[in-house]
């Protein structure tokens, strides 16, 4: 073997996968295909505090821009819901400094970078050792290194690249369920507070929500992500990403009197939900993006795919350095990522399925709703970026259940 552990994808998630495979005890080579970590980037950059922790990072000036406390949630007949978490909930980063300070700390475990490096396909060697359960497929990787061919050969992949993963594609195993087109902008912006995110769910991106994302007072992130099933229409010019945001930025009235045109930044993206049945084959484990471990309610993919990027290093430097890289023992990392964040991925799922689905007059009746000094409170206490479950059950065994029953019909029982 030339490499234990080779893990293709140098983002967020590929790079703390491999730091903990090297820590592990594994000889690790990562690859990325571009030229530069962290770039281009396809993200708003919120992290929640708990996302920063997850990524074993301590939030600095070096890649924060701003933080926030909470989200100013703007319904489609301009109502506004103020949430105020008090205290820092998330930051506003720069995903580029991000990304490498993950590769940094990848690189002083022991991990090898290899950039403009991009896998083009592998095959599975012949089974080499037989002797009692334990079982070696060596990989071929095929490489293209600054445009030379090569191939390399290791215990076990982890496919950490992204949405479009080819690994994914190159073992056999399924695509997320769906990918949700991700559109946006850094421009010119009058922020209410710089400490609150917006959101605006209902049509202006149907399916999903649009939001502004505050770096400073002056500038914002302002981007939308849509459900195809709903967004798209016969006229595709009429359903694309870019014509939603057009729309956005010109005819919401809130948005409009405070976006003075132009922009410094544009970014798409897709933003991979539902994970598939399996992330694991002989010799190969899928994490992050490329399993399709985004949050379906946020669009969030680091926390979840720092945490489980931890458990993938882990579990291919221990079967590579047994000699087992068998679908069957990586098999271990699909059941300790699911455990962890299974449950909230499949409730996530189900929350973004029945929000995305009301129509702006449901929409505004809902928040008018939870617009009470006891409802905001609950929000307030047990929000949560990355558990969105905690909330709603919180909400569902409060006092204020005849209200919520009218907001939320029977949807809260099905959740739980
Ligand atoms: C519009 C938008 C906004 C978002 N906002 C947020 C947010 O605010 N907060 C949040 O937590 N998440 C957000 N996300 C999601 C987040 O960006 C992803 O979940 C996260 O980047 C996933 O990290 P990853 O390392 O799995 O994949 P990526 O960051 O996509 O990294 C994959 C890497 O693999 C490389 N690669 C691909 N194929 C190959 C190959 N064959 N060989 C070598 N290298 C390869 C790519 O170049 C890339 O560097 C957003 C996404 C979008 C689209």
């Amino acid at each position: 073997m030339n490499y234990d552990v080779v893990v293709v994808g140098a983002g967020p998630v590929g790079s703390t996968a491999a730091r903990y495979a090297a820590l592990n005890g594994a000889k690790v080579l990562l690859l990325e295909e571009h030229q530069s970590i962290g770039s281009p980037v396809g993200c708003t950059g919120l992290l929640s505090t708990r996302a920063v922790a997850e990524c074993e990072l301590k939030p600095s000036d070096e890649f924060v821009f701003n933080s926030v406390r909470g989200a100013f949630v703007h319904a489609p007949d301009g109502q506004s819901l103020p949430i105020d978490g008090k205290q820092t909930k998330a930051y506003v980063v720069s995903r580029k400094n991000f990304d490498r300070k993950l590769a940094v700390m990848a690189l002083e475990e022991g991990v090898e970078l290899s950039l403009r490096t991009r896998a083009i396909g592998f095959e599975k060697g012949n089974l080499e050792t037989g002797t009692g359960e334990k079982k070696s497929y060596p990989v071929k990787l095929r490489i293209l290194r600054n445009g030379t061919l090569e191939t390399i050969s290791t215990s076990v992949v982890i496919g950490a690249d992204g949405v479009k993963s080819r690994i994914a594609s190159y073992a056999g195993l399924e695509k997320p369920a769906r990918v949700l087109p991700g559109i946006q902008i850094e421009a010119p912006y009058a922020s209410e507070d710089s400490d609150f995110v917006e959101l605006f769910p209902g049509s202006s991106a149907p399916g999903f929500f649009a939001w502004t994302v505050p770096i400073d007072e002056k500038i914002s992130r302002i981007g939308l992500a849509l459900e195809p099933g709903l967004a798209y229409k016969n006229d595709r010019k009429e359903s694309s990403p870019i014509y939603y945001l057009e729309k956005f930025l010109s005819s919401n009235p809130h948005v409009k009197s405070r976006y003075s045109g132009g922009m410094l930044d544009f970014v798409v993206g897709g933003i991979p939900i539902g994970p598939p049945e399996r992330t694991v084959s002989d010799g190969v484990l899928l994490v992050g993006d490329a399993a399709g471990q985004a949050k379906p309610t946020s669009a969030g993919g680091i926390y979840t795919g720092a945490f489980a990027a931890k458990i993938a290093g882990k579990i291919a430097a221990e079967a590579a350095l047994e000699g087992n890289n068998s679908a069957q023992r990586l098999s271990e990392y699909d059941l300790l990522w699911r455990k962890g964040l299974g449950k909230e991925l499949d409730i996530g799922m189900k929350i973004h399925d029945y929000m995305g689905r009301l129509e702006d007059r449901q929409l505004n009746d809902l928040i008018g709703s939870l617009n009470t000094p006891s409802i905001l409170k609950i929000i307030t206490e047990h929000g949560d970026m990355d558990h969105p479950s905690v909330l709603m059950r919180k909400l569902m065994f409060s006092g204020n259940s005849l209200r919520l029953m009218k907001a939320f019909g029977a949807f809260l029982k099905t959740l739980f």
